[in-house]
């Protein structure tokens, strides 16, 4: 399936610029935020440049429908409260909640500690507006697929995809990738590849346990990177989602040559369960340059990384997850999209 420039919807987030982290913690110590907007504005800069045309999403236009896949993809007391606290200034949690149950009392750093994991995630005080705008964007991404658009890109933030049911982290809040699965599993079977650098271990939590989404993702092996505590061979899902989910964790410094082979093994497994959607989680932090991350993926191999995608020959949702390097992000992310055309 060929798919020239006209035939790409490309949809952004006009106001993702109100959700601007200043810091993180990592190891103990407070290092400036990866997760910023000149990410998405070198995109979006980058795809002007090259004459896409682009739709802005303004404004939140379904928020009830969105509402109503949130809580079925989140816990919806995790979804409430996001959408009832207003910091005035970013929030970091300072106690973990490693129980089951949630207890939302005191300081907000101690609530937010119900659903964060890490020190990388602040709550600051516009992040549920532009998370929601984002999902916005999922939505509308979402009905152009069941509208019969052969390829959609959303070129969004905060990134999703370590964004579980109920404890979220790593740069995510709402899961854009399960948003847009969870609209089009009502129409057929949805396959998520996450080629992001990190295991996408929030969308494999959240689908875990069903057959309707799968959920494949290769990434840095979590023995050595974030998120640390899922990515192994050995989970693939339980009851109705047994083996519906597939991991292939990476070692560092993953060239070109051996990034294929995993690729091409992943769209097998994809394929053999013949869904009808493809959804990939695409982060460009598997990039040679990116600052935090250690695989060797040139900008020319993003290209052919979408052709193999098209092997699928699926409807197909791109997501911008990760990507750091604030340079080379514009231009990986238009090889890619030259792999559609
Ligand atoms: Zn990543």
């Amino acid at each position: 399936m060929e798919i020239g420039k006209g035939q790409m919807k490309i949809f952004y987030t006009a106001n993702h610029q109100l959700h601007s982290p200043e810091f993180e913690v990592f190891n103990g110590e407070q290092v400036p935020h990866s997760e910023i907007p000149s990410r998405v504005e070198n995109i979006l800069a980058t795809l002007r440049e090259e004459e896409y045309e682009l739709t802005p999403v303004e404004s939140v236009t379904n928020e009830q429908e969105l509402l109503n896949i949130l809580t079925t993809i989140h816990d919806p007391n995790y979804i409430s409260w996001l959408q009832s606290t207003h910091p005035t200034e970013a929030i970091y949690p300072s106690v973990f909640n490693f129980l089951n149950q949630q207890l939302l009392h005191g300081h907000l750093s101690i609530q937010w500690g119900n659903f964060c994991t890490d020190m990388f995630t602040p709550l600051l005080p516009n992040t549920w507006t532009v998370a929601l705008t984002t999902a916005q964007t999922m939505y509308a991404a979402g009905q152009e697929i069941l509208n019969g658009q052969p390829n959609v890109t959303v070129i969004g933030r905060p990134p999703g995809h370590h964004a579980g049911r109920s404890r979220i982290g790593g740069y995510c809040y709402l899961n854009n990738a399960a948003i847009a699965a969870q609209l089009l599993s009502e129409k057929g079977t949805v396959a998520i590849l996450d080629v992001d650098y990190h295991h996408g271990n929030g969308t494999q939590d959240i689908f875990y346990d069903r057959a309707d989404v799968l959920t494949c993702s290769i990434h840095a092996d979590p023995r050595r990177k974030f998120p640390y505590f899922a990515g192994l061979e050995n989970e693939t899902g339980v009851r109705a989602g047994k083996k519906s989910n597939k991991n292939f964790p990476l070692a560092a410094e993953i060239t070109n040559e051996q990034y294929q082979p995993v690729l091409e093994e992943a769209i097998h497994w994809i394929s053999s369960h013949k869904p009808n959607f493809l959804i990939i989680s695409l982060g460009l932090d598997t990039h040679e340059s990116d600052p935090i991350a250690d695989f060797k993926l040139t900008t020319e191999y993003y290209q052919k990384m979408a052709r193999t995608l098209q092997q699928l020959n699926l409807p197909t949702l791109v997501v911008l997850e990760g990507g750091y390097s604030t340079e080379a992000i514009g231009r990986n992310m238009v090889s890619f999209l030259k792999g559609f055309s």
